[in-house]
């Protein structure tokens, strides 16, 4: 065979049962979708070359969490020269914050992101208190707006989100554009501050200026350690859980999505991206069990990659926004309930782009149970 037929990985499953890091070498096959996983301790085959449609090659590059055959696979290196040419070149992290004013555009900004090749890897929404912000920001403390601007960023939340892609740093800052807003709607009026930045100099969002201060921005925001970050946003109370299920993740969808909730009204009040491994999958939708004939598939949707998952705030608004998510079955939605999300953005059943929170009084343990238990 040859080499160029296969790219090769060294992946790290942590298997809970033995409490035990498990390393692989893990072959994807281009030509016909099909993986291969080799146990470097015991030094034989842990599974056999199988197809595996739901593995794209967009997603295999060092850093980033695979999913394959319900199993988190972390890729944590190149296992041969070829693979770390072929896909490692470039790909960088870098952090964008949207600053209280670009909290507002997220659905749009995040359009512009995606537009660009860049992925989102992170996200949370965060209320920064005033050392935060002003910790953030160091960097600046002796400049005469320092205290305007960590007063700005602390004066509402924020969202922080990880890009990823190839040249992610400078990519985001050429889409931020310049800082001065009025320079930014002269020079590049299509940038994110061109376009979104406000008359009184809001600039809506901000991007890590180098791979350093990525890395140091990303930790501040993303902790690598046990310890947390800031805290998310959650209310826990006038308030459902709609969760954007994996599928329409990595489809490109969130933006969309978040911009169809907001015209339709609804508060987003918390948002977070999660890694749903299976055991917790299983435990979320632990009341769909033996009613639900998706059930497994369900739980399989929601551990197959991250999800963003959305507090909506409102009096009563359970209700409400669940019927704007329509119809269970996508195909039911476009006939009976179109405008729905998931008349819109729904595939089938279990692909069907949202959960959203059933019954009323289920609402706030479901906030909980990702904001309060999978966040903790
Ligand atoms: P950038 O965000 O483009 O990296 P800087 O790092 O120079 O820009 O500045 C950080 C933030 O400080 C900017 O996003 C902007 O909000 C604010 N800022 C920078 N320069 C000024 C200024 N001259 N007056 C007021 N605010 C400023
Ligand atoms: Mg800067």
């Amino acid at each position: 065979m040859d080499i160029k037929d296969r790219f090769a990985f060294l992946a790290e499953w942590y298997d809970p049962t033995a409490c035990l890091l498990r390393r692989y070498q893990l072959f994807y096959y281009p030509n016909d979708n099909s993986v291969e996983m080799f146990d470097v301790k015991n030094q034989r085959i842990f599974l056999r070359r199988t197809k595996y449609g739901d593995l794209r090659k967009e997603d295999l590059f060092v850093g980033n969490r695979i999913n394959v055959f319900s199993r988190q696979l972390n890729l944590v290196g190149y296992a041969d020269r070829y693979t770390a040419n072929k896909l490692g070149s470039k790909k960088e992290r870098t952090l964008a914050l949207l600053k209280p004013d670009g909290v507002l555009k997220i659905a749009d900004i995040l359009e512009i992101a995606k537009d660009a090749g860049l992925m989102v890897t992170n996200a949370k929404m965060t209320h920064l208190t005033w050392s935060q912000a002003a910790d953030l920001y160091v960097e600046h403390q002796s400049k005469p707006f320092f205290n305007s601007l960590v007063h700005q960023v602390s004066s509402a939340p924020v969202v922080a989100l990880e890009l990823m892609g190839d040249d992610a740093v400078s990519i985001w800052r050429k889409l931020l554009g310049p800082s001065d807003v009025a320079a930014a709607r002269k020079e590049a009026a299509h940038s994110v501050r061109g376009l979104f930045g406000t008359d009184d100099g809001r600039d809506v969002a901000h991007g890590s200026d180098s791979l350093a201060a990525a890395a140091r921005e990303l930790e501040f925001f993303f902790p690598t350690a046990i310890c947390h970050g800031p805290p998310n946003t959650a209310l826990y109370s006038d308030c459902t859980c709609c969760v954007i299920k994996p599928h329409a993740v990595s489809e490109g969808l969130t933006g969309k999505i978040l911009n169809s909730i907001a015209a339709a009204g609804f508060h987003i009040s918390a948002l977070e991206m999660f890694n749903v491994d299976r055991a917790n999958a299983e435990e979320f939708y632990e009341v769909y069990k033996g009613v639900v004939l998706e059930y497994t598939d369900m739980v399989t949707e929601l551990s197959l990659g991250p999800c963003m998952v959305l507090e909506i705030h409102g009096a009563d608004v359970a209700k409400a926004f669940r019927e704007f998510c329509g119809p269970a079955d996508p195909e039911i939605a476009r006939h009976l309930r179109p405008t729905t999300l998931r008349a819109i953005y729904g595939t089938d059943k279990v692909k069907n782009a949202v959960h959203c929170t059933d019954l009323p009084e289920d609402a706030v343990l479901e906030v909980q149970y990702f904001f309060k238990i999978l966040d903790g």
